[in-house]
């Protein structure tokens, strides 16, 4: 049978069912999932000798459809009380600090220019200022990444020399980000001290060389020992070390709020001395995907002129986003542009009037429980913060009621605790908390 005879590929890009994929996923990528879609539709048609159904070939293309626009990039609703969600595009951009990058971004800019004398300018421009007024350090530089930004620490100041780390910083961050490997593909030579509970001032001091470049201080991201420990205090390390060897800190969340609980900030790092300061700009700074390397001038400009430097630098983006957020908080200590940061100084019966209200209006779907909430992205792993949460009553299963929410436009992101699907309020924006309202209280038993 010439299936090709009686299925028309153009006349099925026509079909009304078909047109809103083509406006969100293009004619091209469409057109291909139907011609894929009538060769598995052959081959189903071969192997149970049936006759074509278009109704059925329908029912496959759109299915297809489907499952690809989930694929494409799109809000979701960050109900699971993690305000940094790693999967969830880690800390959200302020919409109006996004409107106010976009002047810049959206036009020709002076990115590289220096408007003084109309020649080639610096990228780093003011934005090199403002991250000294608001983090400290006599100097710093942007990469794309937190990643990047040790790599190039490494690359710069310790190929073939011993990096000495404590076996218990030692970790491994996220999707592969494993500090031994980072140290090993820069050609660093990785000195491991102490062990994985217990590190002292002497182990440290011991393990040093004359081919010691650095201690590096890694921040437990994501795990915590509990018991029988013992780290060192830094600013005693850093009074203790030969002045050969730098003190490097990847701290990590870029995290400056005195309200995280056992959580330094970088500006402790950068007072007691450490020589250089890495974080991320996507974490606790509540920026764009960065790199921030702050610290002493010498060793910040050692790295501003690395060859690599030119593979690590980001995008004009990430300068117009970085600088007007922080300028917008050294001007408005309440400022709601660094969401995390924000959410964590609201004191706690702001967040029971919120979940109160939100359950109101649910119609009896949800109860207010009280429970805790996490900051997230490798920030604070043993802490949790006391917040209220929505916990659904619902006669399905659990999973299956989480998998209806994520299946909704925008999808909703809960939880599941004590085999309840429950909503956190806490990493909601407030835009959203109408939607989830309605869509909660819109829920049927069957769903
Ligand atoms: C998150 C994190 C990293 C990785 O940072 P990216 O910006 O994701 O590259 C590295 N070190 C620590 C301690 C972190 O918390």
């Amino acid at each position: 049978m010439q299936l090709s005879n009686i299925i028309q590929v153009g006349k099925l890009l026509n079909h009304p069912q078909l047109i809103p994929y083509i406006e969100t996923l293009s004619r091209p990528i469409v057109t291909e999932i139907v011609r894929r879609s009538i060769d598995d539709y052959k081959q189903i048609l071969i192997r149970e000798q049936g006759n074509v159904d278009l109704d059925d070939l329908l029912a496959i293309i759109l299915n297809e459809l489907a499952i690809i626009a989930r694929e494409k990039t799109q809000p979701v609703i960050n109900a699971t009380g993690i305000l940094v969600h790693t999967n969830l595009g880690r800390a959200p951009i302020d919409r109006t600090l996004w409107d106010k990058a976009g002047e810049t971004v959206c036009r020709y800019s002076n990115l590289e220019f220096n408007l003084l004398n109309g020649k080639r300018g610096s990228r780093m421009g003011m934005l090199s200022r403002v991250i000294r007024a608001y983090f400290g350090g006599e100097d710093n530089v942007v990469v794309n990444n937190n990643a990047a930004a040790i790599h190039l620490i490494l690359k710069t100041f310790a190929i073939g020399k011993e990096v000495i780390v404590s076996r218990s910083e030692q970790v491994q961050i996220g999707g592969g980000f494993r500090i031994p490997e980072i140290l090993a593909e820069s050609g660093a030579i990785l000195k491991d001290v102490g062990t994985t509970n217990i590190t002292t001032l002497d182990d440290y001091l011991n393990a040093i060389t004359d081919n010691t470049a650095m201690v590096l201080l890694v921040h437990q991201s994501n795990y915590y020992i509990e018991g029988f420990t013992e780290q060192v205090d830094p600013k005693a390390l850093r009074d203790a070390l030969p002045d050969h060897v730098m003190l490097v800190v990847d701290q990590g969340s870029g995290n400056q709020s005195p309200h995280l609980i056992g959580e330094t900030t970088v500006s402790y790092y950068e007072k007691l001395g450490a020589d250089l300061i890495a974080f991320s700009g996507d974490k606790m700074v509540g920026g764009p995907q960065a790199g921030i390397i702050i610290g002493k001038a010498q060793y910040v400009q050692k790295i501003q002129k690395h060859p690599m430097m030119r593979v690590f630098r980001p995008g004009k983006e990430t300068y117009a986003l970085l600088e007007n957020l922080l300028l917008t908080q050294m001007n408005d200590k309440h400022s709601t542009v660094n969401r995390a940061a924000w959410t964590i100084a609201q004191p706690l019966n702001q967040h029971k009037a919120l979940a109160d209200k939100i359950a109101e209006q649910t119609h009896g779907r949800t109860r207010v429980i009280q429970t805790e909430y996490l900051v997230g992205g490798g920030t604070t792993p043993r802490a949790t913060y006391p917040t209220y949460a929505l916990a659904i009553d619902h006669p399905r299963p659990a999973d299956e009621l989480l998998a209806h929410l994520r299946a909704q436009t925008p999808p909703i992101i809960g939880v599941i605790q004590q085999g309840r699907v429950v909503i956190y309020p806490v990493s909601l924006l407030p835009s959203e908390y109408d939607y989830v309202a309605r869509t909660l209280a819109e829920l049927k038993d069957e769903l």
